[in-house]
């Protein structure tokens, strides 16, 4: 069974509690790592914003707890973008079951698919490795 590494461990303890909770049910069955854009200083989102890999101040990654995760699937092929897409499909399917069954209260969306309509292709802006609560 998957585990996650010291790093991710101690980025996790830093989000908020639904994502905690999502993050330690999608681990047992999909290896993943948490990025270490998932925590964030006001001045590197200013540098995120300046690089093009962000598009806002107002990010969720800011919030403590963070609102905001970042992860990829373990180990990371950059390239290999289903993958990501089948991680976060996977976050949002147990989140959505967690939360019918009261475990949680968040909803949650997927920058790959940010106004959550179901297609990929029609985003102007795709961060495949960020979830957040809405
Ligand atoms: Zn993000």
């Amino acid at each position: 069974m998957p585990k996650f590494s010291e790093q991710s461990f101690s980025l996790l303890r830093q989000c908020h509690r639904d994502i905690q909770v999502v993050a330690m049910a999608v681990i047992e069955k999909i290896d993943f790592t948490i990025l270490s854009s998932t925590i964030r200083t006001k001045e590197q989102q200013e540098q995120y914003v300046k690089e093009g890999k962000s598009k806002t101040m107002n990010s969720k990654h800011l919030l403590v707890p963070s609102q905001a995760i970042d992860i990829a699937p373990y180990p990371i092929d950059w390239n290999d973008r289903t993958r990501f897409a089948y991680l976060a499909g996977y976050w949002l399917g147990v989140a959505e079951r967690f939360k019918s069954l009261g475990l949680i209260t968040s909803n949650f969306r997927w920058g790959g698919d940010w106004n959550r309509n179901g297609e990929t292709k029609d985003e102007t802006f795709s961060d495949v490795v960020h979830i957040e609560i809405i």
